[in-house]
């Protein structure tokens, strides 16, 4: 069966432009054009992936994007009409995978969400990854340090995934970015900052050392000290 997609968005001419769009690409698409529906929807019927508005009545799609977050791992691409890196990684922080940019082509967006399924879609068998006293279950997503567990959105998975099937070589940000991201991202060069941010927040306590090392210029390595 084909690939449902959840769009919300209050603007209806975007709404059915996205609506048409998917549903010529194959894709089963459901429309709310509130959050609260938007919520019930993915509830009743969960999607494989939802394509959220930031600026939507009553529930903001922050909030929505929030409540998504902690019910499910299922992809969202945000909308945003904001162009400002705080009000990308507010959105980032609330646990979307993705966000585009108001006005957007169709083309690009489709290429995201061809993406964001493609990533979401187990391709090989289970198995844990250890690197140091941390651990990272592919089947479950779930990683641990020190037998403490640590739970990773659908992005940083991902982004942890590469550091622990490549460790000690250096990832460059172009790797990164094909790797993670899948397609070019264009100016937006913050975000995998952002990330890393968020892995080492999430793996390092006061008592570990750092795993995750910056390389001046170039990218990242995961290596003990
Ligand atoms: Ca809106």
């Amino acid at each position: 069966m084909a690939e449902l997609i959840l769009v919300i968005e209050d603007e209806t001419n975007i709404a059915q432009f996205l609506e048409r769009g998917l549903i010529y690409e194959g894709y089963r698409v459901e429309v709310a054009f509130d959050g609260q529906r938007g919520l019930a929807i993915a509830r009743d019927n969960p999607p494989n992936l939802v394509i959220l508005d930031w600026m939507l009545p009553g529930l903001d799609g922050i909030e929505v994007c929030r409540r998504l977050r902690a019910a499910s791992e299922v992809p969202i691409l945000m909308l945003t009409a904001k162009d400002g890196v705080p009000d990308r990684v507010i959105g980032l922080d609330a646990g979307a995978d993705d966000y585009l940019v108001k006005p957007f082509s169709f083309d690009e967006l489709l290429a995201r969400v061809r993406a964001l399924l493609r990533r979401s879609v187990p391709t090989s068998r289970p198995e844990v990854l250890r690197f140091a006293d941390l651990t990272l279950d592919t089947g479950t997503h779930r990683a641990t340090r020190a037998d403490r567990a640590i739970d990773l959105t659908a992005k940083e998975y991902e982004l942890l995934e590469l550091f622990m099937r490549n460790p000690r070589q250096v990832l460059t940000r172009d790797v990164i970015f094909d790797r993670v991201w899948g397609y070019d991202f264009g100016g937006e060069s913050n975000i995998i900052e952002v990330y890393v941010r968020y892995l080492r927040q999430k793996t390092e306590t006061d008592n570990d050392q750092r795993l995750i090392h910056t390389v001046r210029g170039v990218g990242y390595v995961l290596r003990e000290d």
